[in-house]
Order: structure tokens, then C-alpha cells, then sequence
């Protein structure tokens, strides 16, 4: 990154606002404290940017320079390109050698499938292989490039329910030209959240989610509502935050502040971006083109009503039938991370990217070997590249590296 925003500055000299809400969050750990001194409450960020935010500015830290060792923040299953099944990524590999143009994200781009096609164990690699695979920022920008050349293409289509409109409203307004299809991948975060909070505590000696981080860009088009099944089912508080620093100081104090009085809300701390309702014209959108289906998630394996697909109504743009792409079935699915990789684990915020033996050893972000080194939503991928609370971007600054 260049430069330094004015947040950022405040924040790295631990401005009044900063000091202000770690020490609200350092008074309520304490209250919190009192009833059991070796409690740990786990708050879960759910969404990569959170993490990127958390580690980037060193919040882990902050909380623990500050005496404040009772809060742990785990990382959750926010990013769509650790999650999507290597069978898609190898069936878009296969496309791009057969000479379709592939068009996709710079991230999916990169990942690397479990197994290889043809010699190719990404797109990148069958780019390389001759394959015409595009790296675009969007879906219509694959339509206006598709539309140029006439050729057969697909877009793979990944990511949450935050791009899911941008595909829909192409379809509904018909800009999608005849030779280029959609593969929808797009994956419902609230199913992947609750299996998260129930994997968390799967021993008895678990110490369960405490509070959750929900998710900011998702919430826009889902709204805070999409959120109370979780603070009901599990009786914990729930903050839709936005990404600057001092909005994820805002919700952990918030969270804690409910814990110590017993609550269980969902609370917008984001509202300069989020509505309670969502965004009820991007859903009526997403809704009329896509179904939500039981879908797979790398590593992890199916999890009921967790994807989207094209309708029947819109079959004539979906790329697994234009191209014969067998739908993977639960009984087709296998495990599909390397067999060292634990990046299921860290998804799900039962490991850290540290745990795994990999980690900056075979496995970097230059030579990813599991799917959570690759996106910058990746939880191994930013703590790569930012561990040390951004420290390590100054010293690279000062060297001259940056
Ligand atoms: S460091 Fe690499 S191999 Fe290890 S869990 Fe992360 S992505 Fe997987």
C-alpha cells in the first residue's frame, strides 16, 4: 500500500478516539473478568477485510500491550476464493485448454486446485499453457471484452452475496451476450457463519463464540436483520462493522459492553453503509435469477442452502450446462485440500495460519500452496504479508524495499 491515511496516522499514535475505545474495551474485559478470571471471549470477524484490518493495524496487539489478554479475536470464513471447491477451479482450467476464453478475478486467478489438468494446477498455469484466461475487475467488464471478440467464454463467478446483484442485473437487463456464460460460485455467508459457531465449540472444553464481527460489504445487500437467527440461536451479542480500525475497536467494545449486561442484540456499528432491511432492490435481483442450493465448500464439504445458481429460467446462460459441467453432488465431493494445508481450520477459526507447518516455509504468498495464501481475504495471506501489526511495511519503507 502507499501512503498513509489520515485514520491510519491517528490511529498507529494511538489518538484520543483510540485510546478512548481500548480503554472502554479494557474496562468491560475487566468487569467481564470478575465473574471468571480465566474466561477467554472469542469474538469472530467473519470477513477477510476485518481480519485485514485486525492484523494490518495490529489490534491484536493493541488489545494485548493494553492488559487486555481475556479477548481473542478468531478469524472466520470470509473469504469466497478460500472456500470455493478445487473441482471448479480444475473444471475453469479444463475450460481455458480447451480453448474457451476464461474470464475471472486476479485472485481465482492464482489459487491453486488440488489436482492438475493437463499440467496446469491453476488458471495462471493454463494462461501459461496457452489457455486464454482474462483477469477482470468485474463481470461487466468480461461482458464488454466478451461482446468484442464473439468467442465461447465463461466468467467464473465467485464471491459472496455482496456481488451476487452486479451478476444479476446483467442477466435481467440482457447484457450478457450469447457467447459468453456465467459460472455462478457464489457463496450465502449466514450458513457457513453458523456452521462456524457450532465447529468452534465442538468439544466440551471449547470456549464457544462469544460476539461476532459481521460481516460489512455483505450486510449492505443483506442488512443487519440478516443477523438476528445468529443472535438468537446463540445467544450472543452480533455488530455489523465497517473496515477503518476504529470501527472494529467500536465493535468489540460493543460486544463486551452486551456481554456485561446479558444482551444478545445485532447492532449496525456501519450505518453509514447499512440498512436494517438490506438492500431489498439488489435482493429482489439476486433472488429472481438465482436459487440458493446445498453447496460445497473447499474443505469443509456441503452445507445446506449455502450457494447460488442460475434458475431454470436463465439456463441459457449458465456455463455448466452450455459446457457440460457436471454439478458437483454431495456423494462426488471429496476433500480437497493439500494434505498438509489446514486451511479448513483456519476458515473456520479453529487454527491459526501460524499452526499450520506450511506457513512461510513451503507455503507463501509468492508460491501459495493452500487456497487461504492467495486472496487478500485469506487468513494466511494477510497475516503473511502484514503480521506485525503493519510494522513490517515500515521497516520495508525504511529499507528502501517499498
Ligand atoms: S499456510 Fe498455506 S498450507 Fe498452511 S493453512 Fe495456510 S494456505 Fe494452507
Amino acid at each position: 500500500m502507499s501512503g498513509i491515511s489520515a485514520i491510519e496516522t491517528a490511529f498507529r499514535r494511538r489518538s484520543a478516539v483510540t485510546s478512548v475505545l481500548v480503554g472502554y474495551i479494557k474496562k468491560y474485559a475487566e468487569d467481564l473478568a470478575r465473574r471468571d478470571p480465566h474466561y477467554v471471549y472469542k469474538i469472530m470477524d467473519f470477513c477477510g477485510t476485518h481480519e485485514w484490518t485486525i492484523v494490518h493495524y495490529g489490534i491484536r496487539s493493541v488489545l494485548e500491550t493494553s492488559g487486555i489478554k481475556s479477548v481473542e479475536l478468531v478469524a472466520g470464513p470470509g473469504c469466497p476464493v478460500c472456500v470455493t471447491p478445487s473441482y471448479f477451479v480444475e473444471e475453469a482450467i479444463k475450460l481455458a485448454l480447451e480453448g474457451v476464453v476464461v474470464y475471472t478475478y486476479g485472485d481465482v486467478f492464482r489459487v491453486p486446485a488440488l489436482r492438475g489438468v493437463n499440467g496446469a494446477r491453476s488458471l495462471a498455469e493454463a494462461r501459461a499453457l496457452g489457455g486464454d484466461v482474462r483477469v477482470v475487475q468485474s463481470f461487466i467488464q468480461a461482458i464488454i471484452d466478451a461482446r468484442g471478440h464473439g468467442k465461447p467464454s465463461v466468467f467464473v463467478g465467485i464471491g459472496f452475496e455482496t456481488v451476487a446483484p452486479g451478476y444479476s442485473e446483467a442477466v435481467l437487463r440482457g447484457l450478457v451476450p450469447p457467447n459468453l456464460k456465467l459460472m455462478s460460485l457464489v457463496k450465502l455467508t449466514p450458513p457457513a457463519m453458523f456452521y462456524a459457531l457450532d465447529m468452534m465449540q465442538e468439544k466440551p472444553t471449547d470456549y464457544p463464540v462469544s460476539g461476532v464481527i459481521a460481516p460489512g460489504h455483505v450486510s449492505t445487500i443483506v442488512g443487519g436483520k440478516a443477523w438476528v437467527p445468529v443472535a438468537e440461536q446463540y445467544g450472543i451479542p452480533v455488530v455489523v462493522a465497517g473496515f477503518e480500525p476504529h470501527d472494529v475497536l467500536t465493535a468489540i467494545a460493543e460486544i463486551l459492553r452486551q456481554l456485561r449486561r446479558g444482551e444478545s442484540k445485532v447492532v449496525i456499528e456501519y450505518a453509514r453503509a447499512v440498512r436494517w432491511e438490506g438492500n431489498l432492490r439488489a435482493l429482489s435481483s439476486m433472488y429472481t435469477v438465482f436459487e440458493a442450493v446445498d453447496d460445497a465448500w473447499r474443505g469443509i464439504g456441503f452445507l445446506p442452502k449455502s450457494g447460488l445458481r442460475l434458475r431454470g429460467a436463465f439456463a441459457e446462460h449458465d456455463a455448466m450446462k452450455y459446457f457440460s459441467v457436471p454439478e458437483l453432488a454431495p456423494e462426488r465431493w471429496q476433500y480437497d485440500l493439500p494434505r498438509t494445508c489446514r486451511c479448513a481450520e483456519v476458515t473456520l477459526g479453529k487454527a491459526r495460519p501460524t499452526d499450520c507447518p506450511l506457513f512461510m516455509r513451503a507455503c507463501t504468498p509468492d508460491r501459495p500452496v493452500g487456497p487461504c495464501m492467495v486472496s487478500m481475504e485469506g487468513t494466511c495471506a494477510i497475516w503473511a504479508r502484514f503480521g506485525g501489526g503493519g510494522l513490517a511495511t515500515d521497516v520495508a519503507r525504511d529499507a528502501g524495499i517499498v
